[in-house]
């Protein structure tokens, strides 16, 4: 009985506290928070010893806040857990399109990790921000030649996805020159439970080539001249929470590692891809970093000594485990709606064009108010963005103590998929992104301004007179 009581407690409690549940200070992945979320004397939220309302105050909402720590021991754990339980050497490769910035660059580079782009926007970001080339790794399932052309001159090893990329290579690369190195990614056949449009790892998935054209897609690279064929990839999707998937994996990647080496290939590097799943809303429960590293690691090495094979480097690519948890998006609350016996409104100043995972994907997230996060709830609200669509929800049925206008809310998780995949919708300029360390707080990303989405626009002379 007494058991009982302890737990309706601490579960009353850690809801009130969401930003303290379930705190792993070794996995990030794992927390709702930020790992430095605390709250001031009087009980106002902080991260990165910043107080989330004051930088509302000072850089305006939305405001995307990352917190450097988090960035940083995400890094780490994946490094650590690759050192500890994999004997060959070994590569974390953060995938930018979580969430790409030179900051982001800088920061993963400083980490001593690698990088993964899919794009020329991507590329030059990555190099920009002080990424070696040679750290970076080009995927896309339809590269121009320009994206190419600029991971070839930077010594960018290029994923090689399908036909069209070996034959725009093969015209591309000037006879005599250094070979482009090359990884070759293959759909492995293996399902999982995640959203539809992030899973790839199925025969029925436009990335890769299909498993029954490997034989003979390698056996056709054997001698060229223009590349080197040096690593194998694959990737199952994302926000994955179960291993299994990981682990079958291995043994499909060392068959593939078995038949490219046996060609005469020389194949060093094995990588696994990303998809670790984060815990977005408390019943969430995704594995650790070392959980998951450990069950690849350990497949890898295994399906390698079953087959004799000499231990290839080991690559995986993080991208949401390694940023999501370290971002908080700030809003501030405006007008309110309520249509009695029916819901109330609450909107605030951004929505579906900073984070688009809602709309998207039904996404789920975690959310309290920066200065009142210890507030009872007092009413039920369905907390909406500002844009031209009822489907424009951040937050559906969402228990909150009453809001005025001004209030700051913050919400958990928004790191990764988020300004990444921010558009324009409604000529909304796209927030601010501030990092947080140590009480300081840097700006990393501009506000844009109304001015700024007219950059672009080309008004027809004709038309001129009208004005
Ligand atoms: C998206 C992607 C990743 C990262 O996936 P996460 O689920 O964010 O870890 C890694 N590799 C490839 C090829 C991807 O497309």
């Amino acid at each position: 009985m007494l058991v009982d009581i302890g737990l309706f407690v601490t579960q009353t409690l850690s809801s009130l506290r969401p930003y303290e549940s379930k705190r792993d200070p070794n996995s990030p992945n794992r927390n709702l928070a930020p790992i430095t979320t605390e709250l001031d004397d009087q009980d106002r939220l902080v991260v990165g010893g910043c107080r989330l309302s004051d930088l509302a105050q000072r850089y305006g909402t939305p405001l995307y806040v990352l917190d450097e720590e988090s960035l940083r021991s995400a890094c780490r754990a994946y490094k650590q857990a690759l050192e500890k339980h994999y004997p060959g050497s070994s590569l974390p490769i953060y995938a930018s399109k979580a969430n790409s910035s030179l900051m982001m660059s800088g920061l993963v580079a400083s980490e001593g990790l690698g990088l993964d782009a899919v794009s020329a926007g991507e590329l030059l970001t990555a190099l920009q921000g002080g990424m070696p080339g040679d750290r970076i790794v080009l995927h896309g399932n339809n590269k121009s030649d320009d994206e190419l052309l600029i991971a070839y001159r930077n010594n960018v090893t290029i994923v090689v996805d399908n036909q069209h990329d070996l034959d725009r290579l093969a015209a591309l690369i000037p006879a005599g020159s250094d070979p482009a190195k090359l990884m070759l990614r293959f759909t492995p056949g293996i399902e999982c439970h995640t959203h539809e449009y992030i899973r790839t790892g199925h025969l029925d998935s436009k990335f890769g080539f299909d498993p029954d054209q490997l034989e003979s897609v390698l056996t056709n690279l054997v001698g060229q001249p223009w590349g080197v064929l040096t690593g194998l990839h694959a990737h199952i999707g994302s926000q994955i929470f179960e291993l299994e998937p990981h682990r079958d994996l291995a043994g499909v990647m060392a068959e593939a590692l078995k038949l490219a080496r046996g060609l005469g290939h020389p194949v060093t590097d094995l990588n696994v891809g990303g998809g670790l799943g984060i815990r977005y809303v408390e019943s969430d429960d995704p594995p650790s970093i070392d959980a998951w590293v450990q069950v690849v690691a350990e497949a890898v090495a295994n399906a390698c000594r079953q087959r004799d094979l000499e231990l290839p480097r080991l690559l995986c690519e993080p991208g949401r485990s390694l940023v999501a948890p370290a971002g908080v998006t700030l809003y501030s609350v405006g007008s309110r709606k309520t249509i009695p016996g029916v819901r109330t409104y609450v909107a605030v100043d951004g929505g579906m064009s900073d984070n688009p995972r809602p709309i998207t994907y039904q996404s789920l997230y975690t959310t309290c108010l920066a200065d009142r996060p210890l507030a009872a709830a007092e009413e039920t609200v369905n907390l909406v963005g500002k844009h031209c669509e009822s489907g424009d929800v951040l937050l559906k049925d969402l228990p909150l103590p009453t809001t005025t206008s001004g209030d700051v809310v913050a919400v958990f998780a928004t790191g990764a998929y988020n300004a990444s995949m921010s558009s324009n919708y409604n000529r909304i300029p796209r927030p601010a992104a501030v990092l947080v360390h140590g009480g300081q707080a840097e700006l990393v990303q501009k506000r844009e301004q109304p001015d700024d989405l007219l950059r672009y626009d080309v008004l027809p002379e004709r038309f001129r007179t009208l004005r």
